[in-house]
């Protein structure tokens, strides 16, 4: 089946769409014209790669863990630094983009939602950037579970709203984040997260994520001559992974691998956030549809992951189309299987990776050990774990101070 997505209604396949309100239509509507222009709009992209290249510090290096490559003994494993990026992960490369296309917009003021608190650092990052107000609507129990982030979008001038419906986490401050949007349209842009949501979000999130794969296929020629093997990254929302696999897709010697949240086990009914990998029905959430993790009525399940960012209970409509299409193989990796992958790049490399990202570590861990020596992984190091060391150490029963 070749691959063409998405059509003009924002399908990839099944997946994808725009199920929302008749205000938010309205509002996709206009987000789309906007965007059918900057993309085809040179300026536009010029200011982005400014922005990537002087802000950013774009391009981010590919580096070569020969002392954790040497340790496996099989295939040498390369890391995408996307964790040097400013602010630490990937997620500035789509705020950058979806910030200039609000000031192209001419809207003053920016929204976003936020679980673990990197997407809402993000956007107010972006936000005192470019010089507009933003709010971020976070769950009231994430606000607690991570108070560093919260004070930390604080500093860059946002303004943080505690949502207190549901389970009070990523879920509901998304489903927030919608409602405000259909309150204020005309004024303000929503700054989403990851490549879901109703279209055109996840093209257009995917669209600025791409800078990770097209980087990446220039560096591994200029590196070792070649394109890698198996390019790995792991799998929340979808957006570090589509913006490494997007460019690869027609590449076809080059093996996709999206891991997802194990948690305890994708066979336990709700303590693991693989979707794809539990083979979830298909369902709508957050104005798309997709794989998507249900009880047996149809109720979203709760989630768990040690990982924050990947406990999502859906996943974008490219991965599902992916996935469904046999492009990219999901498989998902543990909490404690991401943990032992977390020390292990301390250790051999002297890097501190996010736990999201020793997800799609671990699982090069284990599969470099049963490939030939010339072979390569490319492994999409999206972020740094500075915001995780109080999770890692409470795991290790170690209390900080
Ligand atoms: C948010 C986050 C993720 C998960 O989001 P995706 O949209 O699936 O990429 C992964 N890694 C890091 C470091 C994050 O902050």
């Amino acid at each position: 089946m070749s691959y063409i997505a998405p059509d003009e209604k924002g399908f990839f396949g099944e997946f994808g769409g725009s199920f929302v309100s008749e205000t938010l239509i309205r509002a996709l509507d206009e987000l789309k014209i906007a965007y059918a222009q900057a993309k085809n709009d040179p300026a536009f992209w010029a200011e982005f790669n400014h922005d990537l290249a002087l802000y950013v510090g774009r391009p981010s290096p590919i580096y070569y863990a020969e002392r954790l490559s040497q340790h496996l003994g099989g295939a040498k494993i390369y890391l995408k630094r996307e964790d040097l990026n400013h602010s630490g992960a990937h997620k500035i490369n789509n705020t950058i983009g979806q910030a200039l296309l609000a000031k192209r917009m001419g809207k003053k003021r920016v929204i976003a939602e936020t679980g673990a608190g990197q997407h809402g650092v993000a956007s107010a990052t972006v936000a005192a950037r470019f010089g507009m107000q933003c709010t971020v609507f976070m769950g009231a129990d994430d606000i607690v579970r991570q108070a560093p982030n919260v004070y930390r979008m604080k500093l860059l001038g946002a303004k943080v709203v505690a949502v207190d419906s549901g389970s009070r986490t990523l879920k509901d401050a998304m489903n927030e984040a919608l409602r405000e949007w259909v309150a204020c349209v005309d004024d303000t842009f929503y700054i989403i997260g990851t490549a879901a949501g109703p279209a055109p979000y996840p093209e257009l999130v995917r669209d600025f994520q791409c800078v990770i794969g097209n980087e990446c296929k220039t560096q591994m020629v200029e590196l070792v001559g070649r394109q890698p093997d198996v390019a790995v990254a792991c799998v929340g929302g979808g957006s570090n992974a589509i913006g490494l696999f997007h460019p690869y897709i027609d590449e076809q010697s080059v093996r996709l691998v999206g891991v997802e949240a194990g948690g305890l086990g994708v066979e336990t009914l709700d303590k693991h956030a693989a979707p794809i990998s539990s083979n979830s029905p298909v369902g709508v959430l957050h104005g798309f549809k997709s794989y998507l993790m249900q009880d047996e009525n149809g109720q979203v399940s709760a989630t768990h992951s040690v990982s924050a960012g990947l406990d999502y209970p859906g996943v974008g409509p490219e991965h599902a189309h992916l996935h469904k299409i046999g492009r990219v193989a999901y498989t998902a990796v543990n909490d404690d299987e991401a943990l032992s992958a977390f020390h292990d790049l301390c250790r051999f490399e002297g890097i501190i990776p996010a736990l999201e990202s020793s997800h799609a570590l671990a699982w090069a861990i284990q599969n470099a050990p049963k490939m030939d020596k010339e072979q390569i992984i490319l492994v999409n190091l999206s972020g740094r774990g500075d915001k995780d060391i109080n999770t890692v150490a409470k795991l290790s029963g170690i209390e900080l101070g």
